[in-house]
């Protein structure tokens, strides 16, 4: 058995999505069990066989066909708990990483802009971080010091 490959799916898959999604704007929200990390999910069973998979991955499946092999969905609209098919983009992983590094707005924090200004390695060899947070952090540091 070929781990990734895309499990069959119910003739009435599409029926059974959108019995699990509320509208909201143009996302689609999805209502079924989710996962701890945000992705809803959906069983079903053919044969006797029970699949469960991402809702989202599902939903892009049964609308606009096999999700590339090793391919991972992107969300243009940004919410994890959206399945609308059509706000997703199949991207490869090195291709998704580089879609978020380059979508995100603000630092981890939300409080100030994520700009090539902003943005400091965390030690010579460190990940980018955000030079405003790390600035709050060291007055914070001096502060109690004192
Ligand atoms: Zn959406
Ligand atoms: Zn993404
Ligand atoms: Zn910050």
């Amino acid at each position: 058995m070929r781990g990734r490959a895309m499990t069959p799916l119910p003739a009435d898959v599409q029926d059974r999505i959108l019995r699990n999604v509320s509208p909201h704007g143009s996302c689609w929200q999805w209502q079924g069990a989710r996962r701890s990390t945000g992705y809803g999910v959906i069983g079903w069973r053919i044969n006797g066989r029970a699949y469960t998979q991402q809702a989202h991955r599902v939903a892009f499946a049964a609308w606009c066909g096999p999700i590339p092999e090793g391919a991972q969905l992107h969300h243009t609209c940004r919410n994890k708990w959206c399945v609308n098919p059509f706000h997703m983009e199949a991207v490869s992983r090195q291709a998704h990483s580089v879609r978020h590094a380059a979508e995100r707005t603000h630092c981890k924090s939300g409080r100030h802009p994520w700009t090539r200004e902003n943005q400091i390695h965390n030690g010579q060899c460190g990940a980018l971080i955000c030079r405003l947070c790390r600035n709050e952090r060291m007055k914070e540091y001096s502060r109690v010091r004192r």
